[in-house]
């Protein structure tokens, strides 16, 4: 199934046998697609499910098979990435890659040095991002895409008691995210979703960290090169799953 084109569509979308199209999705299939009468496709919800249709154009495709079985393309934990937002249109990138690289959350942080508040269409944006980089890189999911908060309240519910969670520091003489990651001997591995938090252009503050480590983070280094706000989300999630999946059977 995998040489078809995916598309995401919203349950409500559902109508019998039927998938109403919008109109964003009929210019999408028509004219950039340039997909024709009976061409196949996979709609995915995003959250798991999948059919295999056939395009009716104008507006709809029909529903051919049900409950699709496609090959798992998630992690084997679910990873929440807690970004402080970088200023101009660097979350662009980064929701991209976070979702290419297996975040199942992207939660925007508003710490102490953020200069960007985002408005409600930037967040629409970023989920429309989210779920393009979904269907190109074959995700069942499309990470979700929290409405920004502050380090504080994103503390009380990312810590120690709800996950494995890590804070990356630029400066510092910290260990390394993958020596944090490998297993210990004896030690049962954690099932546990895992949280990586990253700071803005101009780092996390002192007492940014501190509230961090009092809530169980374990500050981690990403290396010995101070990476830019955009690249080191990128370099956290590129080691957790190589971390995660390296004892996944290869497909
Ligand atoms: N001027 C800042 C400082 O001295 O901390 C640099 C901040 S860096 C551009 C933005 C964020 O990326 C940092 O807050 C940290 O979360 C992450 N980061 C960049 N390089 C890193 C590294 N080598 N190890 C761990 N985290 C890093």
């Amino acid at each position: 199934m995998s040489q078809f084109q995916r598309l995401t569509i919203a349950p409500d979308q559902i109508s019998g046998s039927y998938i109403r199209l919008t109109p964003e999705q009929q210019h999408y299939l028509w004219r950039v697609l340039r997909l024709q009468a009976g061409d196949r496709l996979l709609a995915m919800d995003g959250l798991g499910q999948c059919w295999l249709v056939a395009v009716e154009p104008p507006d709809q495709m029909q529903i051919l098979e049900e409950q699709i079985p496609i090959a798992p393309t998630e992690l084997p934990r679910p990873v929440v990435l807690l970004i402080a937002m970088p200023k101009g249109q660097g979350m662009d990138d980064i929701v991209r890659q976070a979702t290419e690289l297996g975040a199942a959350q992207i939660m925007p942080i508003l710490s102490d040095r953020t200069l960007l508040n985002p408005s409600p269409q930037k967040l629409d944006r970023w989920r429309r991002i989210a779920q393009e980089a979904a269907e190109q890189s074959e995700r069942q999911f499309v990470p979700t895409i929290g409405e920004p908060q502050s380090w504080s309240d994103a503390l009380t519910v990312w810590n120690a008691e709800t996950c494995d969670a890590y804070l990356c520091e630029a400066r510092g003489d910290r260990p390394h995210l993958l020596q944090k990651l490998l297993p210990t001997r004896g030690a049962s591995p954690s099932t546990k979703p895992v949280a990586i938090a990253i700071g803005p252009e101009g780092g996390w503050t002192d007492a940014e960290i501190d509230g961090a480590i009092a809530a169980g983070y374990r500050v981690v280094s990403l290396g010995r090169r101070v990476l830019r706000a955009i690249t080191a989300p990128a370099a956290a999630l590129s080691i957790l799953a190589a971390a995660l999946e390296q004892d996944m059977p290869s497909s």
